[in-house]
């Protein structure tokens, strides 16, 4: 921690009584609402979720229903309309949104679809950057690890164009964990990835949470990439739906047909 939190005045905290256990991310009533009028969209709808510190969670749903708006929101890249979002005590709405990129640069970690390295940087260098940036030197016995657990070890040297697309997507993935952020949020990591590719960053992911503590949220569609998280969430049309602990790909497949077909009942032919 280099710069202070807003002032640790007693708003920012909920009491220790409203916390059943210790969640890295919450959201509560979270609304958030594009546009107006005609054009409006109910992207958030009212829900509530928590993320439990030290677990890896996945979340599913259909095209639309609100998965990037609500990691958006837990990460503080997007605002909320109304309700809150938390990441461990802290309120989000309540921050400055210069406090918002401090809140984001010490303690979130983000793995996009389509990776964001920077094409003149080397690996490592990209690895590293966020440090850099914030003007400090990281820690190479943790880069050491982390390089290790991605495989990367080989390929430190070289250039985004000179790897592949799964290498790639390591790298961001080592950058978003390099300093054990408090949550981990990844949306459709494995979205561009072949199957062997997704499988690696996959376990990479799992590593993370099973050796080191790492909480990750991640969005994607795809049951095999959830069957590797502790817990999936289902949100339909901005809301909670359903959850399932340990899943597993065939479970998984019963609860996504299981929900299509209930979707469908909704909608008259
Ligand atoms: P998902 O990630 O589950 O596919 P999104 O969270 O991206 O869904 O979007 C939820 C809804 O909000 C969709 O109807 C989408 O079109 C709408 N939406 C998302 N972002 C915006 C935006 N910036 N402006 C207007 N509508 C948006
Ligand atoms: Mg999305």
């Amino acid at each position: 921690m280099t710069e202070p939190m807003d002032s640790p005045s007693a708003s920012h905290f909920v009491t220790s009584a409203a916390v059943k256990r210790a969640a890295s991310a919450r959201a509560v009533g979270a609304v958030r609402v594009y546009g107006r009028g005609d054009t409006e969209v109910r992207a958030l709808d009212g829900i509530d979720v928590d993320f439990a510190a030290g677990e890896f969670t996945a979340i599913m749903g259909a095209s639309g229903s609100g998965k990037s708006t609500l990691l958006h929101c837990l990460a503080g890249l997007d605002r909320l309309t109304s309700g809150e979002t938390y990441i461990g005590d802290v309120a989000l709405s309540r921050l400055s949104d210069r406090h918002l990129t401090i809140l984001r640069r010490e303690k979130v970690g983000f793995i996009f679809q389509s990776l964001n390295l920077v094409p003149t940087l080397t690996a490592l260098d990209n690895i590293v950057l966020p440090l850099t940036i914030a003007g400090r030197k990281p820690d190479m016995g943790r880069v050491d690890e982390i390089v290790q657990m991605t495989g990367l070890a080989g390929r430190l040297r070289h250039r985004p164009n000179e790897l592949s697309g799964g290498q790639q997507q390591r790298v961001a993935a080592a950058r978003a964990l390099l300093s054990h952020p408090e949550i981990v949020f990844a949306d459709e990591p494995t979205g561009n990835l072949d199957s062997r590719s997704g499988g690696e960053l996959l376990g990479f992911l799992r590593h993370a949470v099973d050796d080191m503590g790492q909480t990750i949220v991640m969005v994607t569609h795809d049951v095999f990439a959830a069957s590797h998280a502790d817990r999936v969430i289902f949100v339909s049309d901005g809301r909670m739906a359903s959850e399932m602990r340990s899943p597993t790909t065939h479970s998984l497949l019963g609860a996504v047909s299981g929900l299509a077909e209930a979707s469908a009942e909704r909608i008259p032919a």
